[in-house]
């Protein structure tokens, strides 16, 4: 089966992992620095907090904001769950705001209607989290806007989207945002085997997700409440949890971040080749903005209404030759927990629209020309009239 998307292992990738495995630390050594220090000079940020994954991350960036019972957070319907599940590891209410189906991110127009229909009703959400979808960015410089306008923390969930710009400036310099997150799981553009990291530009947001990171544990005088017993002394001034990536983990995705340029050039020239190869079908092919460079995390096409074939009948019919294709992502709003909450289908139409049509085709460093053939024609053989 050719997968939608894999991850690519170097020797060098291998040398590091047992290098630090045979260190003196497995955890809580050099590596871990070293990595957030590398991605943030990557993307330009003052501040990185590697931690075991973005969902971790999602969570500690909501607690830096402040967010908590009482509050809502506004997210896509069409992103992985863990964008709107950080709201509720908080005990804060989420909300959705639909897409647009062309950028297929949410769509700044309705964010923007139902800003003004939230202040009448006095809800305004504290927190918005930014998904940018298959790795183009949302528009950053209109949500910010809002965000000055309406009084709200922009979170930019950038698990798609390490080595994207937007506007010919990296996404995850905290420009147009608070906090950027960014996945490290197998199938993103680069890996740490599970991890996830968080970047800003602030000081004071950098210091929290530091200490909710590591069970809310201090060791730094000035940050205590009582004046040390002695050298050994740490306090616990807040509560916060173990999400502490691993040295094994930052080995391996700073050996990675070495290959992130040549990594988001492979997506695209991939992407630029099905674009080339897949016009003509009845399938609507992934529209990226000419000011920004996507990073190509997903290639993901949609079948036209009227097409020989259905996406679900498509998908089955790829899957029986071979081809790994897949569903990015069933609107989250229609997820049983969500639904518990008070969603229902029908609430947000264009997600919903979008998602009956969206198949996710094979995308990946190490997909061969030959595999690439081989999609292409599976689409052509089902598809032509
Ligand atoms: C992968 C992903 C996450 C979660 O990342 P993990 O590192 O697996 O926790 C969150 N949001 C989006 C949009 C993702 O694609």
């Amino acid at each position: 089966m050719i997968p939608y998307g894999r991850q690519q292992i170097t020797d060098e990738d291998v040398a590091a992992v047992v290098a630090t495995l045979r260190s003196d630390f497995l955890t809580q050594g050099p590596q871990v620095p070293a990595f957030e220090a590398a991605v943030a000079h990557a993307v330009g940020a003052a501040h990185a907090v590697a931690v075991n994954s973005a969902t971790s991350a999602l969570h500690i960036a909501c607690l830096a904001l402040g967010l908590g019972p009482g509050d809502w957070l506004w997210t896509s319907p069409i992103t992985f769950v863990a964008s709107a599940n950080c709201a509720r590891y908080c005990g804060a209410a989420v909300d959705f705001v639909d897409i647009d189906p062309q950028t297929r991110n949410l769509s700044v127009q309705a964010l923007q209607a139902k800003l003004e229909e939230a202040e009448r009703l006095g809800r305004l959400p504290k927190v918005l989290v930014a998904v940018h979808l298959c790795g183009d960015p949302c528009d950053m410089q209109a949500l910010h806007a809002l965000a000055q306008r309406y009084g709200f923390a922009v979170v930019e969930d950038a698990s798609h989207a390490i080595g994207a710009q937007y506007r010919g400036q990296p996404v995850g310099n905290g420009r147009w945002s608070d906090i950027t997150v960014f996945s490290f799981h197998p199938v993103k553009i680069i890996t740490s085997a599970e991890g996830g990291m968080a970047l800003t530009q602030r000081a004071d947001l950098a210091e929290r997700m530091q200490l909710l990171r590591s069970h809310g544990i201090t060791r730094d005088a000035a940050a205590m409440t009582q004046s040390p017993d002695g050298p050994w002394a740490y306090e616990q001034i807040d509560l916060g949890f173990n999400y502490r990536m691993t040295e094994l983990q930052a080995a391996l995705g700073l050996s990675q971040l070495n290959r992130l340029h040549h990594y988001v050039q492979v997506r695209q020239q991939l992407a630029a080749r099905y674009d080339k190869a897949l016009a003509g079908l009845p399938l609507t092919l992934p529209w990226r903005d000419a000011r920004d460079q996507s990073a190509l995390h997903l290639y993901v096409v949609r079948v036209q209404p009227g097409a020989p074939m259905d996406r679900a009948a498509l998908f089955e019919r790829l899957r029986a030759r071979g081809i790994g294709v897949n569903v990015h992502y069933i609107p989250v709003h229609t997820q049983p927990y969500y639904r518990r909450l008070g969603f229902a289908p029908g609430d947000f139409p264009q997600a919903e629209r979008y998602y009956a049509e969206a198949l996710s085709l094979p995308l990946f460093a190490g997909l061969t020309d030959e595999q690439q053939a081989t999609v292409v024609a599976a689409l052509h053989e089902a598809l032509a009239a």
